[in-house]
């Protein structure tokens, strides 16, 4: 299929790309590089502009005629979107609206949104499934869940099919080491343990010990970014045969402790994590873990990397001799 990747220049979307590119398809890219990096956009012509511009838009969509879109284009870091939330709106769901508008001119072409799991807010259950309550805590979910029942009217009016996956704490890093997760500023815990342990930032702070989790610390659903990327390849094919405004949880359905990750990078880099324990977060829930039952059932998808480790030895490959 030719398939356009909005955010194609971003940390998943990056990934996507190689994958769709192994997978035969014909790939192009559309990233603002506001976060992004051009040298990430190795699997397909890179096109830069904003997918709020509508002639911009028009032009890239001419030109490369796609038969199924792909949207990662999205601001992500919840306390920004709690500070400044018209990024957020602008950004995930203004922007969103001015690309379905493009898309929905093409008939039967469907997009597979990237969601996340900020969009079920405080968890009411250990593990959490797609009927999960859904009241976002944060301007980064709201947008996110926003955009989302964007796409029901979408398809209830103008037979648009979607698939909406929402992401727990994406992680890891193409084995091969050419492209990996590089925010600036970065925000994120298995980057940051590993900036900590090569000198490249101070001593990291972890945001509290004193949650009613077993050791104190936040517990995460870390899933591999590959392991995403699988998904959505099993998406396409399935919105083939069941159209909809479809929507799966993605994550392993195992919880690992901020403390299971500091262990976990110790034990591969030989190297004891600088660290210091400092107040919560605003707006971190204790637990967030995946029920994907339904993604596995429905989409035959499951997550290759189970392991933390595994997961993490591949984020640490990335990181060690990073290239951007
Ligand atoms: N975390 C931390 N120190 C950091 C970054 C993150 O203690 O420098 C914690 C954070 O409070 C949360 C977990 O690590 O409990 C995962 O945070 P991250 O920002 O990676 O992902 P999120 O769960 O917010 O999507």
């Amino acid at each position: 299929m030719r398939l356009l990747v909005c955010g194609g220049a971003g940390y998943i979307g990056s990934h996507m790309c190689k994958l769709l590119a192994e997978h035969g398809h014909e790939v192009a890219v559309v990233d603002n590089l506001s976060t992004g990096h051009a040298a990430a956009v190795r699997w397909g012509e890179l096109h830069v502009g904003d997918i709020g511009d509508a002639a911009f838009l028009d032009r890239v969509f001419d030109d490369f005629r796609p038969e199924g879109v792909l949207h990662f284009a999205a601001k992500s870091i919840v306390g920004e979107s709690v500070t400044d939330p018209a990024i957020y709106y602008l950004n995930n769901f203004s922007s969103s609206l001015n690309l379905f508008e493009r898309v929905r001119r093409i008939p039967e072409c469907p997009l597979i949104f990237s969601s996340t799991a900020a969009i079920f807010g405080v968890p009411r259950s250990d593990l959490i499934n797609e009927a999960h309550p859904k009241y976002p805590i944060n301007a980064y979910g709201r947008s996110k869940l926003a955009v989302e029942q964007v796409l029901q009217d979408y398809w209830t009016a103008y037979a648009m099919p979607s698939m909406s996956f929402r992401y727990f704490n994406a992680a890891g890093a193409d084995p091969a080491g050419n492209i990996g997760e590089a925010h600036h500023p970065e925000t994120h815990l298995i980057p940051r343990v590993f900036d900590s342990i090569l000198g490249r930032s101070c001593a990291m702070k972890i945001f509290g010990d004193d949650y009613e989790t077993p050791d104190g610390t936040c517990v995460r659903d870390f899933v591999h970014v590959n392991d995403l990327c699988n998904a959505h390849l099993l998406g396409l094919e399935f919105l083939k045969v069941r159209r909809g405004a479809l929507a799966f949880n993605l994550g392993n359905g195992t919880g690992f402790s901020v403390r299971d990750v500091l262990k976990a990078a110790e034990e591969i880099t030989g190297v004891a994590v600088p660290h210091e324990f400092t107040d919560r977060r605003p707006g971190d829930p204790s637990r967030l873990v995946a029920d994907s039952s339904l993604a596995r059932e429905s989409l035959g998808w499951t997550a290759r990397y189970s392991e933390l480790p595994d997961i993490m030895q591949t984020a640490w490959a990335w990181h060690r001799d990073r290239k951007f």
